[in-house]
């Protein structure tokens, strides 16, 4: 029997409908306009396109969206200024600074520099240090975006066990914690992990985010279970053709799994979607209002 593939474009397009809804609120409530400032430095191209498609997503949903672009050259202090700037702007509720930065700047230290409550991508120590305290405000968008799909595909995850592959701070390690948040049973493993097929035939829940290409084979996959596949590597196919795949073998997969997001269609949408919501969320929790339910 073939898995469910879950659409993970559905889900993203009806969550920024209901940020769009919820910004609406705000902005007749409270006179309140969610802004949004993404940084760029330096000229590459697969950096800018994400840029302009986060400044078109946030207009979309009814926020004002700056976007900075600074030079390739541009020093770490000068990055920095521009943080603590924007740290100081009212009107910026969510400060994003696109990663990778180029090598002569520190990402630590820009995320040092980010203000808490205005880091939308939920990267900073303060913000992982809240989640692993279970007091969770603004969470790293990917997994975020995860959960909302195992919610929506699975209800209750109680007791469940859970299997990360990758314990990166963008994805393994906040995807582990909202997880055991939830009451899953949580094994988190990396590139010293013994026996990893092993591990993987007994999870109920399965995210796979090394970033290698069909690694997680379908005979790895307890059957029924539900496979989040957050990985994304670029194949050339030669002739100037390429193929964006998954972490996970996913024709081999989806005949014993449960579930399964597909790659593209999946696990990036939401990805995108989440970043909204937690600039909503920014922007409410700045105004003392409780983070919004979206
Ligand atoms: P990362 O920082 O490179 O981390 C990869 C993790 O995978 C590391 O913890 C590494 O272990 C582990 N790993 C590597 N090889 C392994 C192996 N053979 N067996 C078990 N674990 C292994 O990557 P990331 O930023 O977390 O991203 C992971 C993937 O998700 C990438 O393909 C990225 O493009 C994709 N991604 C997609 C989205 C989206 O929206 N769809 C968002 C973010 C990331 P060690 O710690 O031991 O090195």
């Amino acid at each position: 029997m073939s898995a469910t593939v879950i659409d993970g474009k559905a889900a993203a397009a009806n969550l920024r409908a209901r940020i769009a809804d919820e910004a609406a609120r705000l902005k007749t409530a409270h006179g309140i306009v969610p802004g949004l400032a993404v940084v760029l430095v330096g000229n590459d191209p697969a950096s800018d396109v994400y840029v302009r498609s986060k400044g078109n997503d946030a207009r979309e949903c009814g926020f004002e969206a700056r976007e900075f672009r600074l030079p390739e050259d541009t020093s770490e202090a000068e990055v920095l200024a521009w943080v603590r700037t924007l740290n100081d702007d009212s009107s910026v509720h969510g400060i994003l600074v696109q990663f990778p930065v180029p090598a002569h700047i520190r990402q630590d230290a820009i995320l040092d520099a980010i203000a808490p409550a205005k880091d939308v991508d939920g990267l900073t120590p303060a913000s992982a240090g809240l989640l692993a305290s279970g007091r969770a405000q603004l969470v790293s968008c990917t997994p975020l975006g995860v959960m909302m799909l195992l919610r929506d595909t699975l209800g209750d995850i109680a007791g469940a066990d859970a299997l990360v592959i990758g314990r990166s701070i963008l994805v393994g390690k906040p995807m582990a914690q909202l997880l055991l948040g939830a009451n899953a049973t949580v094994t988190v493993a990396h590139s010293r992990t013994r026996d990893l097929p092993g591990l993987a035939r007994r999870a109920d829940i399965l995210v796979a985010a090394l970033g290698k290409a069909q690694f997680v084979k379908g005979d790895w996959i307890k059957p029924g279970a539900c496979v989040i596949d957050v990985g994304t590597t670029r194949l050339d196919l030669g002739e100037g053709r390429t193929k964006l795949v998954g972490d996970v073998d996913f024709a081999a997969a989806r005949e014993v799994a449960g579930a399964i997001t597909p790659v593209p269609g999946g696990v990036g949408p939401m990805t995108r979607a989440c970043l909204m919501r937690n600039t909503l969320a920014a922007a409410m929790l700045q105004a003392g209002l409780p983070a919004p339910e979206v």
